[in-house]
């Protein structure tokens, strides 16, 4: 039978002061993140979940899946993303209560902070009133909240919080299953890059046992693209070009405008330069207003971009980073070719463009 209100199992009650049976000593941070995060929500009433801001399926899933795990066990969860979420995403189990803002208020136990490196990564204001709890499987990720559980193996941070619920002893229902299948699947780019390992699929199998459908959820993330999406990648696919083993490509503001694309529409455009044959490594840079480019770096495995993508100010995986940089765009792409072609030498360095 299940429990609405399962007991999370942390293993410090709140008022521990001895070491004795009755009272055993707090979780060591370091050693066990997990019990000592469950310790702090065991001990709140209400919390903030955040992630990144212009969220991925990652981002969204995994707030979605922990808001529900923290309301499951009895708490009160507020989910706040500073940027929209896609609408790829938006039929996910309770999408629609992720708010959407540029400052957040409490007062909260603390908030719980989802793959963010930091909390300008948030884009949210407000947040160094609270207690952090900062969970992340990024390269980059680093421990700058109170808490901190980093764990760079992941093939998602979706993945940590099934592991938060499952130590917790809460229920895996089929709405969270299917935010936690929705983090695996699109971290991953369809089981084909990141962390992908045979736990992977071991998740994705219980995910799937658990109540999430496999096929629903790749036919709702990847096909349902807006018009605007499509008109983007040709204008991207224009600005096709190759040398060796690097490509790139880029759209301009006037590219955005022409097409009527949002943000979101960026997302995966770079992986069609990486699908080249022979290319180790790809770049996608796009205008943004006020002479701002934002740079979304790809490789398949030897050219760590998470450490290219850090000495520029942003930050990721190895395979897959990105930062915003000063611009123009020409500039920008010089500097960023000049940083890749060392990585990626010896594969020739004959220039090609998409009608070359
Ligand atoms: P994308 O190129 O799809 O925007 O991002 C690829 C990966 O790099 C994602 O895991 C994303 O979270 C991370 N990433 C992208 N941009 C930034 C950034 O500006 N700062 C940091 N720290 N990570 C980023």
């Amino acid at each position: 039978m299940n429990d609405p209100h399962p007991t999370v199992a942390s293993p410090a009650p709140a008022n521990a002061t001895a070491n004795s049976p009755t009272n055993p000593p707090p979780p060591d941070p370091i050693a066990d993140p997990i019990a000592t995060i469950l310790q702090v929500i065991r001990e709140g009433e209400r919390f903030l979940v955040c992630s990144h801001s212009r969220p991925d399926g990652d981002a969204v899933g995994s707030v979605l899946a922990m808001g529900m795990f923290l309301e499951q066990i009895g708490k009160r969860a507020d989910l706040v993303t500073a940027d929209r979420i896609p609408v790829v995403y938006r039929k996910l189990p309770g999408a629609d209560g992720i708010r959407t803002a540029l400052r957040v208020n409490g007062p909260y136990d603390a908030a719980i902070l989802l793959e963010c490196d930091s909390a300008d990564r948030t884009q949210l204001r407000g947040l160094e009133r609270f207690t952090i709890i900062n969970i992340d499987h990024h390269a980059s990720g680093r421990a700058w909240g109170q808490v901190n559980w980093i764990d760079r193996e992941a093939a998602s941070v979706g993945e940590l919080v099934y592991r938060l619920i499952k130590a917790a002893g809460a229920k895996l229902t089929p709405e969270i299953a299917t935010c936690l299948y929705t983090t695996l699947l699109t971290d991953t780019g369809g089981f084909i890059y990141g962390g992908v390992r045979a736990s992977t699929f071991a998740l994705a199998e219980e995910l799937t046992l658990a109540g999430a459908d496999p096929i629903q959820i790749s036919k709702d993330t990847y096909f349902r693209m807006p018009m605007s999406k499509l008109l983007l990648l040709g204008a991207a696919l224009n600005n096709l070009h190759r040398e060796g083993r690097l490509a790139w490509l880029w759209i301009t503001h006037n590219d955005m405008v022409r097409t009527c694309a949002v943000d979101e529409d960026c997302e995966g455009i770079v992986n069609y330069a990486l699908s080249l044959a022979d290319v180790e490594a790809a770049v996608f840079l796009r205008e943004l207003p006020e002479q701002r480019i934002r740079m979304s770096l790809r490789s398949k495995g030897k050219v760590n971009v998470a450490a290219i993508a850090e000495s520029l100010g942003g930050g990721g995986h190895e395979n897959a980073s990105g930062c915003t940089v000063d611009g123009p765009l020409d500039r920008a792409l010089d500097e960023i070719l000049a940083v890749l072609r060392p990585y990626v030498a010896g594969g020739g360095a004959k220039q090609e463009s998409r009608s070359g």
